[in-house]
């Protein structure tokens, strides 16, 4: 398909790759294939659909070769097992034909229509364009609670708002080649994407409710992904322990002059309650604290292992 296009700089083609990873989501692949492939043909901008199959446990995989051989604009990649949308994402960066990319969900929560207003803003020379939430969608209570705590975290130590942040947005060839080349393993693309830099903008858009399926991230999933993410970008826990340390310390400080006060007093010490207190005290800090720092060992032995991010079973 791709030979009438002339071939461009560095061996890239003039076409807009959309990367698609995809987990569980037989009900709705053909929809989202033919839905995105009509609003950018409609457009004149020549594409490409990269579905990532993330290790479904369905039909996603056969959906998708469907589609591969319904529409020749698509094309699928499989994984040996489930590894994360984070990798799906990669794996879809790595394939791309594309001079730029753009990375949507599966489930049509983010409007495709935004695909092409994004390619507009590319056309004028920006490199990135960030698909910002207007709102959140409807979410409850504590998941609100634990996204916004998440954010705040995340927005301190990358040093930009991200509370609005989300995986739909735009990239330029030179931004994916840059994500590319980097060997973090645990990587998080919705913040990587701007710690890179690059001339970028913003579009709005508001989240849709999902219309068939459901939301493939469990209570359990977000919270490790939560801690990976935050661990990958900050390493603020490990100063919490010098502090913890210091408070320790000052509080040992005062309990000790008291402790020396009394006994040239010379009355008789019956502080028996206090010394269990402290004991206990400076015993769960200290277990804090190596759990802390071996939490950011552990990181550092999965980064030197340097097992691969997928693992690629069949493509289509
Ligand atoms: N996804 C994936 N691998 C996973 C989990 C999710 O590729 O392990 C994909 C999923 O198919 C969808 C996107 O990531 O295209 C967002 O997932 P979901 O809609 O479940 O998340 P939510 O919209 O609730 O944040
Ligand atoms: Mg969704």
């Amino acid at each position: 398909m791709h030979e009438n296009f002339n071939q461009a700089r560095k061996g890239y083609f003039r076409v807009l790759s959309v990367i698609i990873p995809a987990y569980n989501e037989e009900e709705i692949i053909p929809q989202t294939a033919s839905v995105i492939d009509g609003i950018l043909s409609g457009e004149n901008i020549e594409h490409e659909l990269l579905f990532v199959n993330d290790g479904s446990k369905d039909r996603t995989w056969e959906r998708i070769e469907e589609q591969a051989k319904a529409f020749p604009s698509v094309r699928g990649v499989c994984f040996s097992r489930n590894f994360g949308k984070e990798s799906a994402i990669f794996a879809g960066i790595a394939e791309a034909k594309g001079e730029c990319c753009v990375v949507i969900d599966c489930d049509l929560q983010h409007p495709p229509e935004k695909i092409v207003e994004m390619y507009r803003l590319w056309e004028q020379g920006y490199e990135i364009v960030e698909g910002v939430k207007s709102d959140r969608g409807k979410e409850s209570g504590l998941h609100r609670f634990a996204a916004r705590s998440f954010y705040d975290i995340m927005s301190n130590s990358v040093g930009f708002d991200m509370s609005r942040a989300s995986d739909f947005k735009l990239l330029d060839r030179k931004a994916m080649n840059v994500l590319l080349n980097m060997r973090e393993k645990n990587a998080f693309f919705r913040a990587l994407s701007s710690w890179i830099g690059f001339k970028s903008t913003e579009v709005e858009y508001e989240v849709r409710e999902r219309e068939v399926g459901t939301s493939k991230w469990s209570t359990k999933a977000l919270f490790k992904y939560a801690l990976t993410n935050i661990t990958s970008f900050t390493s603020a826990p490990m100063q919490i322990v010098t502090i913890l340390g210091i408070i320790v310390f000052v509080v040992g400080m005062g309990a000790s002059l008291e402790a020396i006060i009394t006994f040239f007093e010379g009355k008789a010490q019956d502080g028996f309650t206090t010394v269990i207190i402290l004991q206990c005290f400076t015993g769960s800090f200290i277990m804090m604290a190596l759990g802390i720092i071996g939490y950011y060992i552990s990181k550092i032995y999965d980064e030197v292992k340097g097992r691969p991010k997928y693992i690629i079973d069949k493509t289509v």
